[in-house]
């Protein structure tokens, strides 16, 4: 997988989230953008504990893990990181791009971002130097504004609208309804065998 561009370097994709579960909405963000920016890879990175979602039950590292493994596994040119999952305390995206980089100093890093995540990007923590790191790339989701908020350094990209996000799948799991064609068959199949989501995660605590 080494192509040599002008630069001779590596065009390296990543694609940050929890995937609890992996959905369509996220390989299609990956395959787009791929293509788009002639990337050679798109490595997908599972979180470990996500410090915005701290406050939410999130399954077991190892389950989004083997997931995301299984939903990439058809494509050669997606590749699923650890390093997320194997550092311990919460996950923040400025210390999975020092760990790609330091992994990976041949490449060049594009950070791949749903709308939404985008939005966010300036609460986070030691922004500028994020941006001295990769190329972050937004891409459209449904029900949210794409802003790159000007900056040179953020380019926007408009995929397939794809109405899809994990919670609403966990939803559906709790409620009998079905995820087939949501995510990808293994993904059906992996989170059957678990029992994954069966109970409303989202749901308050009941009172003790
Ligand atoms: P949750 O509902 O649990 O937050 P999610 O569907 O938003 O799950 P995440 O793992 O939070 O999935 O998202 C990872 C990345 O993928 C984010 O950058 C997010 O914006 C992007 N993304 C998720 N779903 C879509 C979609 N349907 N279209 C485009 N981008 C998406
Ligand atoms: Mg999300």
């Amino acid at each position: 997988m080494h192509r040599s561009g002008a630069s001779g370097r590596l065009r390296l994709g990543v694609m940050g989230g929890t995937f609890d579960p992996i959905h369509h909405g996220h390989l299609v963000a990956a395959s787009e953008v791929a293509a788009e920016f002639d990337l050679d890879e798109v490595v997908f990175v599972p979180t470990g504990q996500p410090w915005q979602k701290s406050h939410k039950h999130v399954s077991e590292p190892e389950h989004r893990y083997l997931m995301t493994v299984i939903a990439t596994a058809s494509n050669p040119r997606f590749t699923v990181s650890r390093v997320d999952v194997d550092r311990p305390g919460p996950t923040y995206t400025i210390d999975t791009l020092r760990d790609l980089r330091a992994q990976r100093p041949d490449a060049d890093l594009f950070f791949i971002t749903g709308a939404d995540a985008l939005a966010q990007i300036l609460s986070w923590k030691d922004i500028d130097e994020l941006w001295s790191l990769a190329h972050f790339v937004g891409v459209t989701r449904p029900g949210h504004v794409l802003d790159g908020m000007g900056r040179d350094d953020v380019s926007l990209l408009e995929v397939p609208a794809m109405a899809i996000s994990s919670t609403d799948c966990r939803a559906r799991v709790a409620a009998n309804h079905p995820v087939w064609y949501l995510v990808p068959d293994g993904v059906v199949q992996y989170i059957a065998k678990y029992g994954l989501y069966e109970e409303a995660a989202e749901a308050d605590a009941p009172p003790s």
